[in-house]
């Protein structure tokens, strides 16, 4: 058993942390106060191959697999969680998912432009009233002629007001419920109504989030990903993956909570000495400690694990472990999170110190890619599934 990382995970974390620290870094609290990420930035990130991290060289990918995946994320979130959460619903829900369910005209048409950063990609799952309960999605497909006219309203979806193209979820046959539910590529500028609303958000602000209202708006059939009436597969395999790399994501934001909590113990001085010699802020340090190193072996458990079962391997061993992983990750990183808000004291509610925004961000954690509750539901039901 080998608990190390290989060089090239290793290189890989640390020219993303790297690229992060120089360019984003000095941006990263005005992208929160502003709500907007600079435009630059997802070419960029398309050159230097972050942008379609699990898709083939041949689709203009990087090849790379579902750890690097993580990696990649991870560094990201560490400074700036809402950079990294776009790229997360780009590069994982969207490319990943249209490579690995996409037919070679889907792949060769969408994934370059995706994978490049000239379009954004999103993923458009939840409804005003379907979110956990994500087979209950209302969204209507009605079959005329050769294309499909959609019709219904998403909600809370990452990069949604800006994307280029999107995986969307729609009922083509409701009578049906789950086995009625069609996946779609959609893209704006087709025929019909299609309307993009901005929303605001506590956190992760930056990272754009819309409502999309769709009416009677127009896709031709061979925009169809996956089979006819076969989307929950497309869902469910990508929800997998989606917690798989969403531990990442959220493993980050603890990890810099505990980096600026040390920092901030060796340098705060109070009753003489730095608060970092007081047993009580030791004992959250330690605790914040333990959290990342086993969120991080499951992540690392998890992810390797994807890989395998991306080729017909293990389905339900993936299910339960992906949920675990991101469960985990949820919960130490926003008790790590809480503790350094702690350990910052007052100076923690300054806007200028990033505790603040990490807590707004962390939060997130324990709810996108199905909430704690659903994580423990799905991990329980496959345990006693045998
Ligand atoms: C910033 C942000 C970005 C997002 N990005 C995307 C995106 O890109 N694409 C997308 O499709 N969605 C996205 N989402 C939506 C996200 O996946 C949902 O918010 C999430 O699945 C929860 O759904 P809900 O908000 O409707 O909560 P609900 O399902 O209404 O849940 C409310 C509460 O009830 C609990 N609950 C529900 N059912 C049960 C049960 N059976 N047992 C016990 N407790 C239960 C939940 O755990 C939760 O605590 C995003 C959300 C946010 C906030």
């Amino acid at each position: 058993m080998d608990f190390e990382l290989s060089e090239a995970h290793k290189m890989l974390a640390e020219s993303v942390y790297d690229f992060m620290l120089r360019e984003i870094d000095p941006i990263a609290e005005q992208v929160d106060r502003e709500d907007r990420l600079p435009d630059w930035v997802w070419k960029k990130l398309g050159q230097l191959g972050w942008m379609g991290v699990t898709v083939t060289e041949e689709y203009g990918g990087s090849g790379m697999d579902y750890l690097a995946q993580c990696i990649c994320l991870e560094q990201m979130s560490r400074i700036c969680p809402a950079l990294s959460l776009s790229c997360h619903a780009h590069s994982n829900l969207c490319c990943d998912n249209l490579y690995r369910n996409g037919n070679e005209q889907q792949r060769r048409r969408y994934l370059p432009p995706l994978c490049s950063g000239e379009k954004l990609g999103a993923l458009a799952l939840t409804e005003p009233n379907a979110g956990s309960d994500a087979v209950g999605i209302q969204m209507r497909a009605r079959r005329e002629g050769r294309h499909y006219l959609l019709s219904g309203i998403k909600t809370f979806i990452t990069n949604g007001p800006v994307a280029g193209a999107m995986v969307l979820y729609a009922k083509t046959e409701p009578e049906k419920g789950a086995k009625g539910i069609t996946a779609f590529i959609v893209e704006p500028g087709l025929e019909g109504t299609f309307t993009a609303r901005h929303l605001e958000k506590m956190g992760v602000r930056g990272s754009p989030t819309g409502e999309l209202i769709f009416d009677e708006y127009r896709v031709p059939e061979e925009n169809i990903l996956g089979a006819l009436n076969q989307g929950v597969s497309v869902m469910m395999g990508g929800l997998d993956m989606e917690r798989v790399a969403g531990t990442g994501w959220t493993l980050g934001m603890g990890e810099r909570a505990l980096e600026l909590s040390l920092k901030y113990a060796r340098e705060r001085v109070q009753f003489g000495q730095p608060i970092g010699q007081f047993q009580l802020i030791q004992e959250k340090l330690a605790d914040m400690y333990i959290g990342m190193e086993s969120a991080k072996l499951l992540m690392y458990r998890a992810a390797t694990m994807a890989q395998t079962a991306d080729r017909g391997g293990k389905g339900s061993e993936i299910n339960k472990l992906a949920a675990a992983a991101l469960l985990l990750a949820g919960q130490v990183s926003t008790q790590a999170v809480l503790h350094a808000v702690q350990i910052h004291g007052g100076y923690s509610y300054m806007l200028d110190y990033p505790v603040n925004r990490l807590l707004r961000d962390v939060k997130l954690g324990e709810i996108g890619a199905g909430t704690s509750e659903m994580r423990k539901i799905i991990i329980a039901r496959e345990m006693l599934r045998g």
